[in-house]
């Protein structure tokens, strides 16, 4: 693909958005987002074709790629060169507009940060569809900053260029379990001061929490497969060491959506031998996710039931001070297992983010958890989600946008850095064509 290509693509959607005089949404094939919003009376902007990885530039350790581009298509090309992006999301749908302007992470986030801390410039859509380039250090460098966590609420990234590493073929891991929270805790902390390549940890519960370090390695003896029957959240608990090749290793977590999987009943040999590895993936359980939510079967059935569960599909994260009190209040009060963790560090002092504020130079340990509460006691909607947005702020952490939030809007704009925002939105999209943070992330409009 060309880069003239790129121009063509970027002239039409320019066109389009400056002949349209609709609100805006964006169209493309896949999302990952958790919370469902109206569509009436909003333009669709196609951008799916802005998906194209447009240069590996191994000398320099650079990629320049579409917006829309799937992480699974940049993984790949990446690879064929023997590098990767610094930070790989573990979803193969998710692109990397989405977890730049969304907020993503994985496991050499310890080092790298988040995505959006290895971006270098991006070319942003603006609602009155003029295109500007962006970088830390030119006129447009509030918008650099201000992009991550905006969610598309201030601009849509066509192109971006992000820094890449090395790879090795394999990757070596070895799961080690505590049985104490302030252990565990300890234990992160140092691992992140060691050479590993990537640090991430499974808590099956409050006396079973599992540190997974990983390495980059030239040779192994064996390499497991974790794509169809076997699964490998289930591994860490039956194994101290595995290797898996590179690409495996980036996807281990997508084959079943984590442990997510179990909600649609194919964690059990007969259901995974029909299925097939082609099936066995995020992208078809968001489908069957996104089909649910609209024909409404499970609200059916537990209004049937009378029963009142509620949604907790959340990351948070949390200075690892504070880490073992959000996971004790987590255990007694929520009470979802497993429980992923992430640390997250290698922040740059000179750049701050706004909108996605994580103060001061520590680690800080993102814990992700995504299922069903059961909620017997009738408590009002969002009552789980609450106690934990609570929480979050009390212990100085910051909550991922992806999902529900119950957010009051003066909160809201207190945690997310209202001041600046209103400064950027004023300047870039002056009369709101596109929907702010709050109205988008909150009251899903
Ligand atoms: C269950 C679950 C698990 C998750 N796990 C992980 C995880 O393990 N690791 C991780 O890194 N992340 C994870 N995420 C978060 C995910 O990275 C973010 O939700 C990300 O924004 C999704 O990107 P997407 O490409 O699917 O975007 P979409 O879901 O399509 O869009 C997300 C939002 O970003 C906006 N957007 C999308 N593309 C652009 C663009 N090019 N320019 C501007 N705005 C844009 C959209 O308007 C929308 O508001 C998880 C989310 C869920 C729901």
């Amino acid at each position: 693909m060309t880069h003239s290509t790129y121009q063509q693509k970027k002239q039409d959607l320019s066109t389009q958005l400056r002949h349209s005089t609709k609100a805006v949404r964006l169209e493309k094939a896949t999302s990952n987002l958790f919370r469902t919003r109206g569509t009436a009376g909003v333009s669709k902007l196609d951008v799916g074709c802005l998906n194209q990885v447009l240069a590996v530039d191994t000398e320099n350790q650079v990629v320049e790629v579409e917006g829309m581009a799937t992480y699974e298509r940049l993984a790949d090309a990446c690879l064929q060169q023997h590098c990767m992006p610094l930070v790989v999301p573990q979803l193969k749908s998710i692109t990397i507009g989405g977890a730049v302007s969304g907020i993503g992470i994985e496991s050499s986030s310890f080092r790298h940060g988040l995505p959006h801390e290895s971006v270098s410039s991006m070319d942003i859509l603006l609602a009155d569809g003029e295109v500007v380039t962006c970088t830390p250090e030119n006129e447009y460098s509030d918008l650099f900053f201000g992009i991550p966590n905006s969610y598309g609420t201030l601009g849509y990234i066509l192109k971006l260029s992000a820094r890449t590493m090395p790879v090795k073929p394999f990757v070596e891991l070895r799961h080690f379990r505590y049985t104490d929270i302030d252990d565990y805790f300890y234990a992160v902390n140092e691992a992140s001061k060691s050479d590993v390549d990537f640090i991430d940890g499974s808590i099956f519960n409050e006396r079973e929490l599992y540190l997974t370090l990983a390495r980059f390695t030239d040779t192994a003896p064996y390499t497991s497969d974790y794509t169809w029957l076997k699964m490998f959240f289930r591994s860490i608990r039956e194994r101290s060491e595995d290797y898996l090749s590179v690409h495996d290793y980036i996807w281990r977590w997508d084959t079943d959506w984590f442990w997510c999987s179990k909600n649609l009943y194919v964690q059990n040999l007969p259901m995974r031998l029909i299925l097939g590895r082609r099936l066995l993936n995020s992208i078809s359980y968001q489908k069957v996710m996104r089909w649910n939510n609209r024909v409404g079967l499970t609200a059916f059935i537990n209004n049937l039931l009378d029963r009142h569960p509620e949604g907790v599909v959340q990351d948070v994260d949390i200075p690892i001070e504070k880490a073992p009190d959000f996971l004790r209040f987590f255990v007694e009060e929520i009470g979802i297992r497993p429980v992923w963790m992430c640390p997250i560090g290698g922040h740059d002092p000179t750049r701050r983010y706004p909108l996605y504020p994580l103060h001061g130079d520590g680690l800080f340990i993102n814990f992700g958890f995504w299922d069903i509460v059961p909620n017997p006691d009738k408590h009002e909607s969002g009552y789980f989600n609450r106690k934990i947005e609570a929480k979050v702020s009390q212990l100085g952490g910051v909550k991922s946008l992806y999902s529900d939030a119950y957010y009051d809007e003066d909160k809201f704009w207190q945690l997310y850095d209202g001041d600046q925002y209103f400064e950027l939105k004023q300047k870039y999209d002056p009369q709101g064509r596109l929907k702010n943070l709050y109205q988008k992330c909150v009251l899903k409009q």
